[in-house]
């Protein structure tokens, strides 16, 4: 039965569709039979794949129950890694899910039937903390939260913190935090060193260990439609995902 992490944070530009693509791909190319699932309207990762957003049928389709989640999954260019894409429509449900007593579980009822046929399935939230981000964490095993080392880093964190203890006690007593990945750092900088000093003292035992780095590379590879790690595979943004996936997979393998 497949693992399943919701990469949240409700700032939007924080690296999370970036953490999801990329860690999607190189736990894919570890040979894990891995799903990504977009549920962000803006549709960044589904386009980061090279898959167009109007596909249909698409995340809406699965929320809505208009078909099942099986019949949605998309083939990307990545051996082992499928996708269910997002499309602009989806940002309906934020208002369409809320009417509809219980619809917090439907990602986790969709989901139910397709789990046992993957290892890993990420979940790439939108910027806030609304219905689909609420869904993504009732269907979540894990949650990573990319921060970015800019000044308000720390900002809204306590927040994100509270509705996931609130989500655990409510609806998901499963959930667990995978933690916290710094990203887009600039070790040149004395601000990002002191932001990574005070995040890993604020939240001790909670920060991964690897650091991603702000990359050229990383940051052009979607305008291309593939992760950082096809794009050009050797450069510092690469390898850093490939030792985060390496974290994220070593630290779900001790709990
Ligand atoms: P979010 O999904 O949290 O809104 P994104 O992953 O879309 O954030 O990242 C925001 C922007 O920063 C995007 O344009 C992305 O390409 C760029 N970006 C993300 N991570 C890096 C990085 N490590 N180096 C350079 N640019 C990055
Ligand atoms: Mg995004």
């Amino acid at each position: 039965m497949g693992t399943v992490y919701a990469i949240a944070n409700q700032k939007g530009g924080v690296g999370k569709t970036t953490t999801a693509v990329n860690v999607a791909a190189c736990i894919a190319e570890a040979g894990f039979s891995t799903l990504l699932i977009d549920i962000d309207p803006q549709a960044n990762a589904t386009l980061g794949l090279g898959i167009a957003k109007d596909t249909e049928p698409n995340v809406y389709d699965v929320l809505s129950g208009r078909c099942t989640l099986e019949e949605a999954l998309a083939d990307t260019a990545i051996d082992n890694l499928r996708v269910v894409p997002a499309h602009p429509d989806l940002a309906a449900a934020n208002t369409e899910l809320p009417r509809e007593p219980g619809s917090e579980t439907r990602l986790r009822e969709a989901l139910a039937g397709t789990r046992g046929e993957f290892d890993y399935i990420l979940l790439d939230c939108p910027p806030s903390l609304g219905p689909l981000t609420v869904n993504a964490l009732v269907a979540a095993d894990r949650v990573i939260v990319p921060v970015q080392t800019e000044y308000f880093a720390l900002e809204g964190l306590a927040g994100l913190l509270d509705t996931l203890a609130l989500i655990q006690r409510e609806l998901n007593p499963r959930l667990t935090i995978a933690g916290m990945l710094l990203t887009m750092h600039d070790g040149r900088t004395r601000l990002a060193r002191d932001v990574e000093r005070e995040v890993r003292a604020h939240f001790p035992a909670l920060v991964f260990d690897t650091v991603i780095p702000r990359n050229v590379r990383v940051g052009e590879a979607p305008s291309y439609g593939r992760p950082v790690t096809h794009h050009d595979p050797h450069c510092v943004g690469a390898d850093a995902y490939f030792e985060f996936a390496k974290e994220v997979v070593r630290a779900g393998a001790r709990t």
